[in-house]
């Protein structure tokens, strides 16, 4: 294995980030496009007026499943007042049991751009098989890659040539390593707007969904230039759970949340568990107002600082 070199002026010794981020790039030396680099600024994704990855934190809210015309539309009023720039709602649901609903489909995909219509939210949905690629797209702003699809790399390809952002899942059992691959393959597909999404990985412990790896946030910010967005709701797979993860996710250097919501999450066909209401989201969203300022302001100093690195470089390879 030979060794990488950042090209860091010799009298400036790398911090202990940036000693993690020299043994990634040792790991992904053939491919090293997913990482924090030498050359690399961090990714911004633009997605209509706002941007994930730059100094905004951005929530996405919705529910699980889109099911109809009413749920949909007033779910996405509320999570507007709450905050949230981006509606999810899947159209095309990957589920446990073949016997569960499996949505509603273009159905589905014609509500997510109406309430887009209506309220300017942006619309990020799940797309399922590589075939469905152009339609998802032509309806949707952000495609979502869920946790099951992670290593399709048939679809991830197909994905990434539709041009839209992608909202990258880490697969239940994937390793960070597995993750970053699976964003390398829409990376070298032509696709630089990846968001990454820890959603809970299956561990020992079975009290929770999942367990939250609110470990894998941080490092994924120390060792990779895409945004990272924390799913508190299929993490824990309760709800009374949600609002602590949510704090978790920004505490460990998420870009935004991703966060079920259901105008009554005990009828939700996907999901209800896990999914909170209206208010106790509005009320999670205020109670994690000075988190996410807080979040903010060192969201503006690490562009700043990438930024000093960017003069850094430019000037240790002039001298
Ligand atoms: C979802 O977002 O509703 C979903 C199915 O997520 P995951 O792929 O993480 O299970
Ligand atoms: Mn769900």
């Amino acid at each position: 294995m030979f060794k990488v070199h950042l090209g860091f002026p010799k009298n400036r010794r790398p911090d202990g980030a940036l000693r993690v981020r020299e043994s990634w790039q040792e790991q992904f030396a053939e491919a090293p496009d997913v990482l924090l680099g030498a050359r690399r600024q961090r990714t911004i994704v633009r997605v209509r007026d706002f941007a994930i990855g730059s100094d905004e934190f951005v929530t996405m809210a919705g529910p699980c499943s889109v099911e109809s015309e009413r749920q949909l539309m007033n779910t996405a009023y509320h999570v507007r007042r709450a905050g949230a720039r981006v509606l999810r709602g899947g159209a095309f649901k990957p589920r446990s049991s073949p016997y569960s609903f499996q949505g509603l489909g273009l159905e589905g995909l014609r509500l997510l751009a109406a309430a887009r219509e209506e309220t300017g939210l942006a619309i990020v949905t799940e797309v399922m098989t590589e075939h469905d690629v152009p339609l998802v797209a032509e309806h949707a702003d952000i495609l979502q890659i869920g946790s099951r699809s992670m290593e399709n790399y048939t679809l991830l390809e197909a994905a990434a040539r539709s041009g839209r952002p992608i909202l990258l899942k880490r697969g239940m059992m994937a390793t960070i390593a597995d993750l970053l691959r699976s964003a390398q393959v829409i990376l070298s597909n032509g696709n630089p707007n990846v968001i990454l999404c820890e959603r809970g990985i299956r561990t020992f412990e079975t009290s929770m969904r999942n367990t939250f790896d609110a470990a894998g946030i941080a490092l994924l910010k120390q060792i990779t230039h895409l945004p990272v967005i924390a799913d508190p709701s299929h993490a824990a797979g309760h709800r009374e759970l949600v609002p602590a993860l949510a704090r978790i996710g920004i505490a460990a250097g998420a870009d935004g949340l991703l966060v079920e919501v259901h105008p009554d999450p005990d009828k939700a066909w996907s999901d209800g568990e896990q999914s909170l209401d209206f208010e106790t989201f509005a009320a999670m969203m205020a109670a994690l107002a000075p988190s996410i300022k807080l979040r903010e302001s060192s969201l503006r100093e690490e562009k700043l600082k990438d930024s000093e690195n960017a003069g850094i470089r430019l000037a240790g390879a002039a001298a």
